[in-house]
């Protein structure tokens, strides 16, 4: 669907109205059911006290429009919609829209785009600079963790490319990109360059085979066909990429012969590696999902309000038995079992793999191994 761009639709009208204009955030485009904003970020290049991970993290957006049922990140966005609010920069029409749909939702409608991006993270990055030499000794830069950097806002407003750009004049980093989207195609250039001179690893989130499964569940998310083929082509140009098999919705993608058919294709199309894990489902992404499975998948309601009301895990039993599963089908199609970026890591901490080394399948059932 075409994205329409607008300089801003919040020009005022009234002379009164210019001073609180300037305090608002412009509205850059919209699309469909979907408002995009830009936004002047403060700061990319979120560190590890700030991710509570071994990794630094950028987002290139805020919000993210392929609206995965599953979607952990959707309680970030509430906390941006009601800064936003509070600081009286939404337009009032959007402030009553804000008010009137969850921030679940809000997640999927309002997305942030973070213009200057590229700016901050290359004044950041200094040569020299405390952040470059803390990269240099080897930690991650994670790009897309809380929201997906080639979701459809990048094809027009390039913020996720512009960051590669810099990232590509910095020799010696070790990069991460997660996405779903093949529009990551689109960069081979520029990601060819940085492969050059840094390790550079592309994770592609697939689910499931099934595309009107795929559909259901992730309804805006480009095909896993198109995932696979996008796969397929950045192998082919040499940039390692694999496959992230997460969540794992029990009962709804945990068929294995389905698994086993996603993991024989994508190591067909090249992929250097597939990790998996099981759905966790934190507060706001529980909110949307439990819903959702009500509605789409009625069956199953009563055990997963059952297994999740335990914690935001599924049980201990099926975390083990997939990840023995998965194991088995890593060494049974010649493909590695998790990333490259993880078994580095799991060279310093054995325990970070443990899980995805056991060689025994266990029942994946979901009736019976989450209780
Ligand atoms: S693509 Fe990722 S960030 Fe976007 S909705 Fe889906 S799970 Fe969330």
């Amino acid at each position: 669907m075409p994205l329409s761009l607008a300089a801003s639709h919040t020009l005022p009208l009234f002379p009164e109205a210019v001073q609180r204009s300037l305090r608002q955030l412009p509205v850059i485009g919209a699309q469909s059911d979907i408002t995009y904003y830009s936004t002047h970020a403060r700061s990319i290049l979120n560190d590890t006290r700030a991710t509570g991970m071994a990794y630094w993290s950028i987002n290139p957006y805020i919000g993210c429009a392929f609206g995965c049922a599953y979607c952990y990140a959707r309680y970030a966005h509430r906390y941006v919609m009601e800064r936003a609010s509070a600081a009286d920069r939404l337009v009032d029409d959007t402030a009553v829209e804000v008010e009137r749909i969850p921030p679940w939702l809000a997640f999927e409608r309002h997305i942030f785009v973070k213009r200057n991006a590229a700016d901050i993270l290359a004044r950041t990055l200094r040569f020299g600079s405390d952040k470059h030499l803390a990269l240099l000794k080897g930690e991650s830069i994670v790009i897309g963790t809380a929201t997906d950097p080639y979701q459809p806002a990048e094809r027009h407003f390039k913020v996720t490319r512009s960051i590669l750009e810099v990232l590509a004049e910095h020799p010696g980093l070790r990069i991460v990109i997660i996405t779903k989207s093949a529009l990551i195609t689109r960069d081979i250039d520029v990601l060819s360059r940085i492969a050059r001179i840094s390790e550079l690893t592309v994770h592609l989130s697939l689910i499931t085979l099934d595309r009107a499964l795929a559909r259901r569940i992730e309804p805006r998310a480009p095909t896993p066909e198109a995932r696979v083929r996008a796969l397929a082509r950045l192998r082919e140009t040499g940039i390692d990429a694999g496959i992230n098999c997460m969540p794992v919705l029990p009962g709804i993608t945990d068929n294995p012969s389905d698994l086993e058919a996603l993991v024989k294709r994508v190591s067909e199309a090249g992929a250097t590696y597939v990790g998996a894990c099981a759905l966790r489902l934190q507060h706001e992404a529980r909110k949307r999902y439990l819903p959702f499975i009500e509605q789409e998948f009625p069956h199953l309601a009563g055990r997963y309000r059952a297994t999740y009301s335990r914690g935001n895990h599924a049980g201990d039993r099926y975390r083990a038995g997939l990840a023995r599963f998965f194991d088995m089908l890593c060494k049974r199609y010649g493909i590695n079992s998790g990333s490259r970026s993880m078994r580095d890591d799991a060279d310093d901490d054995p325990s970070m793999l443990e899980a995805a080394t056991a060689t025994v399948q266990l029942d994946l059932a979901f009736s019976t191994a989450t209780t």
